[in-house]
């Protein structure tokens, strides 16, 4: 069994609940679909987290905080700014600031295996192309992106789990129960977020996949320590904390 984790944003408190819960369910691997940073208040150790996780993609905002930051709106460009100066600060050794840092910097942007593909975007743009759930309504858009696609694609970036079937479908999570079976045709599973989710949920989201059956889990944290956390950092907007309350 695997856990397929995705969109943590440096929100620990988040991590560290998802984690407790993955160690109830047998898991033996987690890969994790990249932003494990930017946004929130933890970077550092959500990062000294992750390295344990098998599979490790990066995700656009990774990328922002290693390289120059390119396409983003005020608020999550000054994050990055913040995140980029918590990884450089020298209140810890060189050799762990640096070990940090080249982790970043080496993570692939896919990972495929058994026919499955792992992505923080898309199967077409793997670091920064949405597929939220009303492009089922963009037939040539989801067409490209089933065609790159073998069988299964796992994808994060939008923040708003589902299915996306090849007959152009979506299914939230409560609309099908939280489990969905697989069965050889093309799927698109979006896993959610752990740091912010963006469903109207405001419970950390991953997957569990045993190879045919994806579950939805959904874990509460202490969401107000960390709303705490983001109002005390300036650079951090106070609205960064605020839409963790309403999963938005
Ligand atoms: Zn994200």
């Amino acid at each position: 069994m695997k856990a397929i984790i995705s969109d943590i944003h440096s929100n620990l408190e988040a991590l560290q609940a998802v984690l407790k819960d993955i160690e109830r369910h047998g898991v033996d691997e987690i890969y994790c679909l990249g932003d494990v940073v930017g946004y929130g208040p933890n970077p550092r150790e959500c990062i000294d987290l992750v390295m344990k996780c098998k599979v490790v993609l990066l995700g656009n905002h990774d990328q922002g905080a290693i390289f120059d930051p390119e396409g983003f709106n005020p608020p999550a460009e000054r994050a990055i700014f913040w995140t980029r100066a918590q990884l450089e600060s020298s209140a810890e050794s060189r050799h762990v600031r640096e070990r940090r840092w080249e982790f970043l910097a080496e993570r692939p942007r896919s990972h495929r295996e058994n026919g499955c593909l792992y992505v923080h975007g898309s199967a077409r743009n793997p670091l920064n192309e949405y597929v939220f759930p009303e492009d089922i309504y963009n037939q040539r858009k989801m067409e490209r992106i089933f065609a790159l696609v073998e069988r299964y694609c796992f994808q994060g970036h939008t923040h708003v789990p589902g299915i996306f079937t090849e007959n152009l479908q979506f299914h939230s999570p409560d609309e099908i129960d939280y489990v969905y079976q697989l069965d050889g045709r093309k799927t698109l599973c979006n896993v959610g977020s752990v740091g912010q989710p963006r469903d109207g949920d405001w419970r950390a989201c991953y997957v569990l996949f045993d190879g045919q059956t994806i579950r939805y889990q959904r874990v509460e944290y202490d969401i107000e320590t960390t709303i705490k956390k983001i109002y005390a950092i300036p650079e951090l907007e106070n609205f960064l904390g605020d839409r963790l309350r309403d999963g938005r």
